[in-house]
């Protein structure tokens, strides 16, 4: 899961990454609006968190610009107490939450599990796909009811691939929304093929269907039909 988060006071954005961090996403961090603005033109993003008041421009216009390019990232305002109108204005437009500072660190990472949830999976913290069931809270897989033991990159990678089921995904996509956007600095994609094969294997071992299609040139299909 990758997390945007734009806000100007640096050491509340360094601390929000790093908790978020911790929980296991992958996060960027941004402290204006010009940058801000650039990320979310170039890459996407399971979650933005967006302070309104920026020194060189305003959050709303961010959001604006995330609907205008019809991304499919959840959206959750952070904001000064008195600012409810900004608030009022951020939901009508399409934010999807929002909280007002200052916020706890725990509440924050419910709020984007449950957009994130709400996005993906019509809000349920059970994601079933055939023989396949995820539990997002545990953060676990089974297969046949059978516990399927991954690493955090692997499970990453099979909610991006259930998310975009039956999609061709290009290396380039998975790496960029698993790994951040630091995958571009690397010189080829074949560790993204290794998690992948690693992934497919231990899915295979327990007895689920052959999802995971390489579509030769391109990247890979998450095939359920
Ligand atoms: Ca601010």
């Amino acid at each position: 899961m990758k997390i945007l988060i734009v806000e100007d006071e640096v050491a509340l954005a360094e601390s929000i990454g790093e908790y978020l961090k911790d929980e296991g996403y992958v996060n960027e961090l941004v402290f204006d609006f010009q940058s801000a603005s650039e990320k979310i033109n170039t890459y996407s993003y399971d979650c933005v968190i967006v302070d309104i008041n920026l020194p060189d421009g305003n959050g709303l216009d961010l959001i604006r610009q995330l609907k205008k390019n019809r991304a499919a990232s959840g959206i959750i305002i952070i904001s000064a107490r008195n600012s409810l109108d900004d608030r009022i204005a951020g939901l009508d437009i399409g934010a999807d939450d929002y909280l007002v500072k200052p916020f706890n660190l725990p509440e924050l990472n419910a709020r984007i599990k449950s957009v994130i949830r709400r996005i993906n999976f019509s809000g349920s913290n059970e994601i079933v796909l055939n023989e396949i069931r995820i539990d997002t809270d545990a953060i676990q897989v089974f297969v046949h009811d059978e516990l399927v033991v991954l690493t955090k990159k692997e499970y990453d990678l099979l909610i991006f691939f259930i998310a975009n089921k039956n999609r061709v995904l290009s290396k380039e996509s998975i790496g960029e929304n698993v790994w951040g956007d630091y995958a571009d600095t690397l010189s080829s994609f074949d560790f993204i093929y290794t998690h992948i094969k690693n992934l497919r294997k231990k899915l295979l071992e327990k007895g689920a269907r052959d999802y995971l299609q390489n579509v030769y040139g391109v990247g890979y299909k998450f095939n359920t039909l």
